[in-house]
Parts: structure tokens; sequence; C-alpha cells
């Protein structure tokens, strides 16, 4: 796709989903993000980064002491493991399906098209599978090919590879996938990550499943992960939840607990609405995600425009120092969400209380709330976590 003139910068739904996009914006080059970086950038790729690849093997799992010992990544690793079986089918090819290239269709697209006279009334229906195939939310937004990669990665030498969609493909559908709140709770740990891993597992089946049913619908489908490009953009205008200082989307249902997915289609369905929530206005007054995090890579003050070379050129936001988190995590062998884990709106909001403190949080009272939120978010012991529920 040929870059378009980003004149102006701001589009519609822009300011509504916090969005601030200046004159220097440039398109995301998915070879530079950090993970990719960390197979062809002297500057990040060291042994330890080799390691956290390989830790994703048992044969090369390190193994020392609580939240790391075999059982601590065996549970991980078998987390990931529909992921993993998804994103090698077609290694051979350079396509890393799901995270370097959209997921290649099993399902062809029906020759018969149900005719949809009524957009809004088809959002609704594949909002219901959505959730019948076990997606936590489910929101819809136009193709803005903004946040599209200018290019992917071919895997096989991590060159730059075309980054195509079909022709067409105008509405997005972002997904939400609830993680384990008790596992997140052990971070940092090999233990928690099976909660990473288990989320990605989950996405892979329910991409590939409601863009199946799509493509039955006679409609084309492209079931997308971390791959073609970057899904915080579209969860934002679908109106999901508010971006926030430790680089998530805050969702009221789950808080920042929760990956995403999406599908580009040409499905017919009404778009949903971007809207403020006020968690932006409540992390100009807390700091608990780049107090906690060991690496000292989240930022402190207002949002900037710039950042490294991992992080989008001409977008003015809360922007994190991605060598800085990855080197942690290269350090564990493992990811981490402390920034996750600690921040206030991390919280079951089936509970009453929760919820009572989320209207306080939005609301003019969020320095009451943050104070009441001043004893949470400690860490839990990987081995109480193994010995639960006796
Ligand atoms: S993931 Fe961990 S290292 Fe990275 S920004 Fe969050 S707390 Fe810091
Ligand atoms: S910990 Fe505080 S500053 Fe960080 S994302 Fe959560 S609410 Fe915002």
């Amino acid at each position: 796709m040929v870059w378009p003139s980003n004149t102006p910068p701001q589009r519609d739904g822009d300011a509504e989903a916090g969005i601030n996009v200046s004159d220097n914006f440039q398109p995301f080059i998915q070879r530079n993000d950090v993970f990719s970086r960390a197979f062809w950038d002297d500057h990040i790729r060291n042994k330890r980064t080799d390691g956290f690849f390989n830790s994703y093997r048992m044969e090369a799992a390190p193994r020392r002491g609580a939240g790391f010992t075999q059982k601590d990544f065996a549970l991980r690793n078998a987390a990931w493991l529909m992921s993993d079986v998804i994103s090698n089918r077609a290694a051979e090819q350079g396509r890393r399906e799901g995270f370097q290239a959209p997921i290649a269709n099993d399902t062809p697209v029906a020759p018969d098209q149900v005719a949809v006279d009524d957009p809004a009334k088809m959002a609704a229906e594949i909002k219901r599978i959505a959730a019948f195939f076990g997606a936590d939310l489910c929101a819809v937004t136009d193709l803005d090919e903004r946040w599209l990669y200018k290019t992917r990665v071919d895997t096989r030498d991590m060159s730059e590879a075309e980054n195509a969609l079909p022709d067409g493909l105008a509405h997005v559908i972002v997904l939400g996938h609830e993680m384990d709140a008790e596992l997140v709770a052990t971070y940092p740990s090999a233990l928690a990550g099976a909660a990473t891993g288990r989320e990605y597992s989950h996405e892979a089946s329910v991409v590939m499943q409601l863009s199946a049913y799509i493509r039955n619908l006679g409609y084309e489908a492209v079931a997308s992960m971390n791959d073609t490009g970057l899904v915080i953009p579209f969860a934002l205008k679908a109106g999901l939840g508010e971006y926030a200082r430790n680089q998530m989307v805050i969702t009221p249902g789950f808080g920042p607990r929760l990956r995403f997915s999406k599908i580009f289609t040409n499905l017919p369905l009404d778009h949903d609405l971007p809207r403020k929530l006020g968690v932006a206005d409540f992390c100009t007054i807390c700091t608990k995600c780049a107090d906690a995090c060991p690496a000292k890579a989240l930022p402190y003050g207002s949002p900037t425009e710039g950042g490294g070379v991992s992080a989008i050129q001409g977008v003015k936001k809360w922007t994190s120092d991605a060598e800085k988190c990855f080197g942690f995590w290269a350090k564990m062998s493992s990811d981490c969400a402390i920034c996750m884990r600690v921040c206030p709106f991390n919280r079951n909001f089936s509970r009453i209380k929760n919820r009572l403190w989320l209207r306080l949080a939005l609301s003019r009272f969020r320095k009451l709330a943050l104070w009441l939120d001043r004893k949470r978010g400690g860490r839990v012991k990987p081995t109480d976590w193994w010995q639960y529920p006796t």
C-alpha cells in the first residue's frame, strides 16, 4: 500500500479516541519493533535476548527458583502452544503468522454472499458470535491505514516484506481477551507468562474461527494478532478503552488486564464510537506503573512525541523505552507486566466495590480513588499460586 498524504494529520474521531498525530507522522516499519530487532540489530541482540526466545523451548528454559522452576516454565510454554502451532506453520516461507504475517485463511470465501441489509444488526451479530467463540470484548471501527505497518518482516532473514491486505477491507473488528487475574498477580515470573501465552493461544483460535464464519457468509476476513498493524489505535477508535501511561488500553470491564486481536473485513458493519472515559486524566495524577517498573522504562510527565527506533514517530503519547523494557524481559527469560499488575485499574469489575471505585476514579474525585488504592497491587508469590486452593 502506498502511504497517502498525511494532511491534515488529525482525522475524524482522533480527538475522541485520545489520538494525537502531528505532521511528523511516519507509519511504523515492523522490522523496528524491539522483538524483531532482537534478531537483526546488534544493539539489541545478545546472549540474554537469544536465551529469552530459547526459553520458550523446555530444553533451553532456565530453572532458578520460585516463579522460574521447571513447572513454571512448563505451564507458560504449554499455554503458548496453540499460538506457536499457528505461528510456526509457515515459518519456512518467512511468515510467522499472527506476529510477522497475518494468519493465512483455512476457509475459502463462500461463493454465495449472505445479504446484509442492516450493518448495525450485523455488527451486533458479530459481537454475539465473537463472545460465543470466547472473546471478552468486541467492537468495530474503520480501517485507518495509518496504523498498518509500512512493511512486515520476512523472518527468514528479518528483511522488510510487503504488508498487503486484499482491497476493500473497510472494517476492523477488534477483540479483547482477558488475562488471568491470579497469574497476573505473580508478575514478574515465568509462571505469570502463562497468562500471556494462554491469551495468545485464545486469540489465535478466536480470530481464526470468527474469520472462518465471515468467510462462510461470502465476505473477506483476515485474522490478525500482532501482525499487519498496531492494534492499540484500532481499539481506541473502536471505543474499547483509553490509552494509559503503562502503554496499555485501559477498559472499563477489565482495566489493563487483557490482550487485543483484530480481523480486517469487508462484511458491512456499523462502527462503534470512541469515548473519553477519564483514564488519561487519572494517569496525570498517578505514576504507580512508572514507579514500579524495574527497568525505569516508563515515562513520567505528560505525553510527548518521539521515542527511540522502536516507537512510532509523529504521535504524541506516553511512550516506553522499549530497549530498557525488553532488556528486563531478556534478563528474566520471560515477559513482564508489573506495570499491568500494579495499575489501580487492574481490578475485578464484577464486584460492586470495584465498580464504585471506577466511578470515583473517572470523576473529579480521582485523587481520592488513587489514595484508596495505595495498598493494592502487591505481588503474589508464585509458590502461593501453586498451593491454591489447598
Ligand atoms: S513490562 Fe515490565 S519492564 Fe516493561 S515497562 Fe512494564 S514494568 Fe517496565
Ligand atoms: S498505574 Fe497509574 S499511571 Fe500507570 S497506567 Fe495505571 S492509572 Fe495510569
